[in-house]
């Protein structure tokens, strides 16, 4: 019998008010249900925004140094429990282990990097323009943290808002994907087991309504949210209504350009792991291949020839290489995308199929699709499909690579391969998009690094790195005044 899992709310595991559940199913074996969990509304969130502020009040008195160790605690934790989330990861998302021991490796880095930032929350000392008078800057915890995360990361993009969220003195609620939410369940445990102060983490199940409540929510000061741009907007609009702090990580369309001086052994294995890992779900994937027309017919066909060999399979078996799409819904979107491409006009190369395979028919899967012939008016050119579409444009100049990679509304990641140093920086510069690569495919972030996109991709914020910790916190001037006299700021410094 499969289990029936809780939200952990106000110190304990409870399920939503209502009772009602969802269902966890593995994408690549529709039969294997994983469990149930809360399908959470707008009372499971109210109380746990309530919870959540005493946690803060307690949280946010504990020195940052004291803090960090409970992170790095978590980080021990996660490193010991390292296989078993991979495992529990692959099972509720279908990415290879490979994928999601990476993921939770990224997880580790991220409680790693927040811990040592414990001791190094830097405010500034600024000299007054007045004597006697100290002015100085210091970081100040918001509150409580609505964390709102998508499917396709389940421990790394939870983890890269919540840990620094913390570290920097908030209370946290996590509204995880509903079709990934073990994983975030497990998260919790071991936040838990680390020493957590209970209040300061509320986890909430549920899919939109949930979401929507906490972004809703008053006592909620912040809201960081990772997922589609359609629904990114929506959030945007009840922000700014509320005046509430916002960060947001939106689609991608991303382009990676091999140039005519490429080394195309590289830019080949580079293609096939940008393209096709993670089965296309990642808001970094590689879904544009822009190709110099010397190279173009050359490339093509050897890229044709690996790709149709990509085992698909189970994400747990040793031998696969692309799992499942995540549901239905993902399946039917990327069957309509190659659909609409061809009628379109471009040229499917490969795929454009569900598998044959028996073994195959349990879970959601999709053969590697490539589309030749496009042009940037294309949809299959401007719009994110998220699965494990390619869709492949020439180009003669670079003039134009950069014009043609530029000519989408996203902007998160971008990727050239050349030999030649001046075209990459001169590509550096002009690439719109918040990250780019030189010689490696577009996927490959490290956590100790701001991530983040600009355009249609962001609101200007970026995750991980040392930006992430402004972001999780108020900058509070404060003036000291030593002089015994009234000293006034640009009146008694300047005598006219
Ligand atoms: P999604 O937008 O469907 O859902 C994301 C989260 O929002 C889920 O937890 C969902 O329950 C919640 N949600 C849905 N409607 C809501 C509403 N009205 N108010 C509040 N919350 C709501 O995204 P998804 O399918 O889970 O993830 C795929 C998308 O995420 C892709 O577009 C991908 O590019 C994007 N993504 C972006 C980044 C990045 O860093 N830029 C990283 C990973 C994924």
């Amino acid at each position: 019998m499969a289990r029936t899992f809780k939200n952990f709310v106000d110190g304990e595991w409870i399920p939503a008010e209502s009772g009602a559940t969802l269902e966890n199913r593995n994408p690549a074996d529709t039969t294997d249900l994983i469990g149930r969990f809360p399908l959470s509304g707008r009372a499971d969130i109210r109380r746990a925004a309530r919870s959540a502020m005493q946690g803060f009040r307690l949280w946010s008195r504990v020195p940052g140094p004291a803090r960090g160790d409970v992170l790095r605690r978590v980080g021990d934790l996660l490193t010991a429990r390292k296989e078993m989330l991979a495992d529990a990861m692959t099972r509720e998302m279908g990415k290879v282990l490979a994928e999601t021991r990476g993921d939770v490796q990224e997880a580790i880095d991220t409680a790693y990097y927040a811990a040592t930032e414990g001791r190094r929350l830097f405010g500034h000392t600024v000299p007054s323009e007045l004597p006697s008078k100290w002015a100085m800057t210091y970081r100040r915890p918001i509150g409580v943290a609505g964390l709102i995360t998508p499917f396709n990361f389940p421990l790394a993009i939870p983890t890269w808002k919540m840990f620094p969220a913390l570290l920097c003195g908030n209370a946290v609620i996590l509204k995880p994907s509903e079709d990934v939410p073990h994983t975030s369940h497990l998260l919790v445990e071991t936040l838990l087991e680390a020493g957590l102060p209970p209040q300061v983490i509320q986890l909430v199940h549920g899919g939109e309504e949930a979401g929507r409540a906490l972004v809703e929510h008053p006592d909620v000061g912040v809201i960081s949210f990772t997922g589609s741009t359609a629904t990114g907007s929506s959030i945007g609009e009840t922000c700014g209504r509320m005046h509430k702090r916002l960060s947001l990580e939106m689609g991608g369309k991303n382009a990676m350009i091999v140039h005519e001086d490429a080394d195309l052994d590289l830019a080949l294995d580079g293609v096939l792991w940008g393209a096709f890992g993670t089965t296309g779900q990642r808001c970094t994937a590689t879904s544009r291949l822009l190709l110099h027309r010397k190279v173009h017919d050359r490339f093509l066909a050897r890229l044709s020839d690996a790709a149709s060999g990509l085992v698909l399979g189970d994400g747990r078996s040793a031998k696969t290489q692309v799992g499942p799409l995540i549901h239905a819904d993902a399946r039917d979107k990327v069957e309509r995308y190659v659909a609409v491409g061809q009628e379109q006009g471009a040229e499917l190369v490969l795929g454009g199929a569900r598998p044959r395979s028996r073994r195959l028919k349990a879970g959601w899967f999709y053969r590697p699709t490539i589309l030749a012939g496009v042009t940037s008016k294309h949809r299959v050119a401007r719009e994110e499909i998220f699965g494990p579409v390619l869709s492949v444009i020439r180009y003669s100049t670079m003039r134009d690579a950069i014009r043609i990679a530029n000519a989408v509304p996203y902007g998160l990641s971008s990727s050239l391969y050349t030999q030649d140093v001046n075209l990459s920086f001169r590509a550096m510069e002009e690439l719109d998009t918040g990250i780019t690569y030189i010689n490696a495919p577009t996927i490959g972030a490290e956590a100790h690094l701001p991530f983040g996109g600009i355009k249609q991709t962001g609101n200007g914020h970026r995750e991980g790195g040392w930006e992430v910790f402004d972001f999780y916190a108020e900058t509070k001037v404060c003036y000291v005044d030593y002089s015994g006299t009234l000293q006034r700021a640009q009146i008694d410094n300047y005598d006219d």
